[in-house]
Parts: C-alpha cells; sequence; structure tokens
C-alpha cells in the first residue's frame, strides 16, 4: 500500500479544527480502494479519502457535508475501524485508535458509537424491540438481566417512546420511531460520541425537526459529542456548531457553521449553499453555477481538485494544489484565492 501513499503538504498542513483537547482527532486519513480488472488484477486507486484532518471536541456537534461519492461516510466508517484505513491516525480520548487490538476495539466501541443511516435495518424483523435493545448490553456488558431491562427502558423513554413499544416488531413502529429505537440502541452503551450518518433522510419534515430535536436533548442529557454526516445544508445549518466540507475524498472548507455560511470561501461551497432551497426567498438556485460531476477519484490531480467545475479559477490552479489555509477565526479554506499563492506567482 505505501506505493500509493506519500506524505503531502495537504496532510501536513491541514489544521486541527478544535482549540480545546479534543475527545476525536483524525489526522491525514487515507482509505484507498483497490480497482481491478476483469481478471483480478490491480489497475489503480479510488481514493475515497485523500488526507482528511477533523477534530471533534467534547459536546460539539460537526457536521459533514458535500454531493453523494465526496467521502464523507467513508470517513465515518473509517473513523469506526468498519473501512481499514490507508494512512493516518484516528485517536479518541487520548488513545491511538487506528491500529486497535480485539479488545481494544471492544472497549472504545462501548463509547463511541456509528449510527447508521437506516436504524431499522439493523434491527432484527424477527425480534421484539426489546430483545434488539438487550443484545448489544449482551455483546459488550456482563451487567445482570435485571440491570439491562431497567437501563433499555430508561433508554426507551429518553428517546420519547412508552414502554409497550418493547413488546412490539420493527415493521409494527414508523419510520420516525425506527430511528429513535436506532437511537436508544446506541444509547444503551453509554457512548461519549457518536457519528450519525444522514439521521433524517428519508423522513416527513415534519418528523425531521422531532428527531433533531430529539438529538440536541439528548446531547445535552447525556454529554454526547456528534459528527453528523448529511447531504442536507438546510439541516446542518440547524444543529451544527462546526461544518466541513468535502469534495472528492478532502476537506475543502472549515469554520463555525454560521461563518461558513454566510461567508463561503471556496466556490464549492458558495455552490453547495446557493442551491439550497429557499421557501421564502428569491435565492434558489440563481446563483447555482456547478456544472457537471466530480471528476474520477482514481486519478492524480497536480494542482486543485474542483478545477474541472470552478469559474474562478486562475493559472496556478492547475499546477499547485491548494492545502487548508486560516481565512478567519477558526476558518479555513482550500483555495489559491485565499492563501496568497496567486499574488506570490504573479509577482514572479
Ligand atoms: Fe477554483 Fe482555483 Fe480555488 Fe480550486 S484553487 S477552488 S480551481 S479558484
Amino acid at each position: 500500500m505505501a506505493d500509493v501513499i506519500q506524505e503531502s503538504d495537504h496532510d501536513a498542513a491541514a489544521p486541527a479544527i478544535a482549540d480545546e483537547a479534543p475527545i476525536l482527532d483524525i489526522q491525514g486519513l487515507h482509505r484507498h480502494f483497490p480497482i481491478r480488472n476483469p481478471f483480478g488484477i490491480r489497475k489503480g486507486w479510488l481514493r475515497a479519502l485523500d488526507g482528511v484532518s477533523l477534530s471533534v471536541a467534547k459536546g460539539e456537534i460537526v457536521g459533514i457535508v458535500g454531493e453523494s461519492g465526496c467521502g464523507k461516510s467513508t470517513l465515518g466508517k473509517a473513523v469506526m475501524g468498519l473501512h481499514p484505513v490507508t494512512a493516518g491516525t484516528v485517536t479518541f480520548e487520548g488513545q491511538d485508535i487506528t491500529a486497535r487490538s480485539a479488545s481494544v476495539d471492544k472497549a472504545f466501541r462501548r463509547h463511541l458509537q456509528y449510527s447508521y443511516q437506516d436504524p431499522g435495518a439493523s434491527l432484527d424483523p424477527r425480534w421484539k424491540i426489546g430483545r434488539s435493545l438487550q443484545e448489544p448490553l449482551i455483546i459488550h456488558t456482563d451487567i445482570s438481566k435485571e440491570e439491562r431491562f431497567a437501563l433499555v427502558r430508561d433508554m426507551v423513554r429518553a428517546v420519547g417512546l412508552p414502554d409497550t413499544h418493547l413488546d412490539l416488531y420493527p415493521h409494527e413502529i414508523s419510520g420516525g420511531q425506527q430511528r429513535r429505537v436506532g437511537l436508544a440502541r446506541i444509547l444503551t452503551l453509554q457512548p461519549k460520541a457518536i457519528i450519525l450518518d444522514e439521521p433524517t433522510s428519508g423522513l416527513d419534515v415534519s418528523v425531521q425537526a422531532t428527531i433533531l430535536r430529539l438529538l440536541l436533548d439528548l446531547k445535552e442529557q447525556f454529554e454526547l459529542s456528534y459528527i453528523f454526516i448529511s447531504h442536507d445544508l438546510s439541516v446542518v445549518r440547524t444543529i451544527c456548531t462546526r461544518v466541513a466540507v468535502m469534495y472528492l475524498g478532502r476537506i475543502v472548507e472549515t469554520g463555525p457553521t454560521e461563518e461558513v455560511f454566510a461567508s463561503p470561501a471556496h466556490p464549492y461551497t458558495r455552490s453547495l449553499i446557493s442551491a439550497v432551497p429557499n421557501v421564502r426567498g428569491k435565492r434558489a438556485l440563481q446563483d447555482f453555477d456547478l456544472k457537471g460531476e466530480p471528476p474520477d477519484p482514481s486519478k492524480c490531480f497536480p494542482g486543485c481538485r474542483f478545477l474541472s467545475r470552478c469559474r474562478e479559477a486562475v493559472q496556478v490552479c492547475d499546477s499547485i494544489d491548494p492545502v487548508l489555509t486560516p481565512c478567519g477565526e477558526r476558518h479555513s479554506v482550500a483555495c489559491h484565492l485565499h492563501d496568497g499563492v496567486t499574488e506570490n506567482s504573479t509577482g514572479g
């Protein structure tokens, strides 16, 4: 694998986002998938993650946004160890969990949890909800049966469901209630941080609002931190304290949510924000200028990977790879319009 990874300026220069000691710290994370021909011979690498650095402080909600295929779900799964990483490190509560042993794995999994896009799919249709909720406790703890019952009942109440739901099967409850059950299942293990993968997708707007309210309540009640993966910028703006915008396996802009939405620095971020439907205003779509599809992620990019879709490109963009550079307080962007490279190259 070493033949596909070289430490780049991007890996080294990407700043941690949080000031205080982070609960979760990701540095220079790469996840490359082999591309094989019909005979199984490797002919290249798909760079799903190509040097991602991100820190999450205790109590924060950090949103990860970007188009389909930008690497946001791969990032969540790589952090959890569901995808082995090609290079880089993941540190949770000061412990390097990148190359964890099975015993460390079991211990950390209790405190760092992943919520799948469709938590209903993780419930066994043959089991009543009460049994599904007890299963993680049986696997990860040795508490008594009585303690399991009590904890499961407390968590079902915490997510706003009546105890009677413990005797129902998954097909007997709604999609919104299945999300609540999925959260209760995770909470039984008393996590400190949860990676939420598209937690509101496929839900009616009114149900989305109740799930977002619930997530905020649970965060306060259980002192949680979230990584919130979503393609829905409206939802991210509502709930996240900070946001990281991903494009083709990299973070291209990070910052406090309101600052990024009010003053997006990267042309890609500006296009994404201009595409957010606005029922009251006239802004919707009129400024949207994102053309075509992202380029092939198996290709190497000598310059900026957004070049083929950027209307603001300058000469250096096709030869120098922009790195994340501060453009405000805790606000960084990977674009030559903000890093001084343009002036330096013009000035000779
Ligand atoms: Fe556009 Fe150049 Fe900035 Fe890339 S570095 S986003 S091509 S202006």
